[in-house]
């Protein structure tokens, strides 16, 4: 549920008309609510109640610093996978006893600026970051708590791109490989264990994958406290899946349940580490219509956002729901007919939608492309020269944009050209 509803012919996030919005700053923009967010992250903390633990949003999945700190109030913590979203979770306000920082590849300078931080635990994901850690911390003399990603080799079943926990998946340590790393960080004085970890993709759709990859973790769990590891915590990553179309994904209680079943037992303090499920259906793209045209009886809705802005489609062939910001066509409702909704960019991919229905649009119309808060602005790039676009949060009937659009200067104003371009002559 969100609160991107149609009023009498017209979309309102919240209580502001979309296309208010939308000539005040222009298109194409992202636009949030803040009761969305708020809800879905109520929701899925009260699914949880029976589970005690902590939610670490996944930052990755939209990281402006209003989403940060909306969440961060709400009692979020973050689950961070580089130095700049640690940075943008501190400077939201998220207390670094709340921060987990995941990712195969943390550099030695990461590491070093995440233990200064005082962030809460690290998640290892080999034995060389492993060992690379404690020999960070030993330097600063601080003592990082760590867990092991373990790779449960579980399909996720989603898209082939976001699925993390088969064997070839980079992510995570196989077992009973991971047992080894255990054995090796016991022995380390500049880590300690505190967990263990899993996250096994995105999007997940089903609750039989997560009732799966539960099910080793556990056992996994059993066998690292019979040998001797104190493990407390669990954590059990995110990938609950979001409605685009018509996906049915397992509701946050579903979801709960299958926790609960299979974890109850353990005596673990929880962690769980949601990233769209919170944040994709808070967000829509606005965009316009530029032009529409026939090509070879294919009908075209050419629009002014493009894959740089929004990528989902082109790169994981995701599909959104998009709709009319006006309904209350002055013809009367008309019957919607199949368009291909399109981008402005010189690619074949840059392609939103297939044989998507719309009514007729005339030049200037907005579209709204929806469920567009989770992996959206996070991943937009300046392909062809576009700059960025803005983003706007509401509030009830206020609204702020909360980046502003990107300016052609500044989108200029990085690059310099060589000497021997400007007559100046090298150096040496
Ligand atoms: C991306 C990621 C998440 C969040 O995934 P969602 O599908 O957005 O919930 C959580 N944990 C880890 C380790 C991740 O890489």
């Amino acid at each position: 549920m969100d609160h991107f509803n149609h009023r009498g012919g017209e979309l309102f996030a919240e209580d502001v008309p979309v296309a208010r919005i939308a000539a005040e700053v222009g298109t194409p923009f992202y636009c949030y609510s803040d009761a969305t967010l708020r809800r879905h992250y109520r929701v899925l903390k009260e699914a949880l109640a029976g589970a005690p633990g902590s939610i670490c949003y996944a930052v990755k999945a939209n990281s402006n610093l209003a989403v940060l700190r909306t969440l961060g109030e709400m009692g979020a913590g973050a689950d961070v996978v580089s130095e700049g979203e640690l940075r943008r979770a501190l400077a939201a306000g998220i207390p670094p006893e709340r921060v987990i920082f995941e990712g195969p590849g943390k550099t030695r300078a990461e590491m070093a600026f995440a233990l200064t931080a005082g962030i809460d635990q690290f998640n290892i994901e080999s034995d060389a970051e492993l060992v690379a850690l404690d020999d960070v911390a030993r330097g600063w003399g601080k003592v990082a708590n760590i867990a092991v990603r373990i790779n449960p080799n579980v399909d996720a079943h989603s898209l082939d791109g976001i699925s993390t926990g088969r064997k070839r998946d980079k992510f995570g340590i196989l077992w009973p490989a991971a047992r080894a790393t255990y054995r090796v960080a016991a022995g380390l004085a500049s880590v300690k264990v505190a967990g263990v970890a899993m996250h096994i993709g995105s999007q997940i759709t089903d609750t039989l994958p997560f009732e799966r990859a539960f099910r080793v973790v556990a056992e996994i769990v059993e066998t690292l406290r019979a040998d001797g590891h104190d493990i407390r915590r669990l954590d059990l990553g995110g990938g609950l899946g979001v409605p685009y179309t018509d996906e049915r994904p397992p509701s946050p209680a579903e979801y709960a349940r299958a926790v609960l079943r299979e974890t109850q037992n353990l005596g673990c303090e929880l962690v769980f580490q949601p990233g769209r499920m919170l944040v994709a259906n808070a967000g829509i793209l606005v965009t316009r219509v530029t032009y529409e045209k026939d090509a070879a009886g294919v009908r075209m809705v050419i629009v002014d956002a493009g894959m740089n802005d929004l990528v989902r489609p082109a790169m994981y062939k995701a599909k959104h729901t998009i709709v009319p910001v006006r309904t209350d066509g002055a013809q009367g409702p008309v019957k919607p007919t199949p368009a291909d909704v399109v981008g402005p960019i010189c690619e074949t991919s840059d392609t939103f939608a297939k044989d998507w229905p719309l009514p007729p649009t005339a030049p200037g119309d907005l579209l709204a492309i929806r469920t567009a808060g989770a992996y959206g602005a996070v991943m937009a790039s300046n392909y062809n020269t576009r700059p960025l676009v803005p983003e706007v949060m509401v509030r009830g009937n206020e609204f702020a944009v909360v980046r502003p659009r990107q300016t052609y200067e500044s989108l200029l104003a990085g690059e310099t050209l060589p000497p021997w371009l400007t007559g100046g002559g090298g150096v040496g």
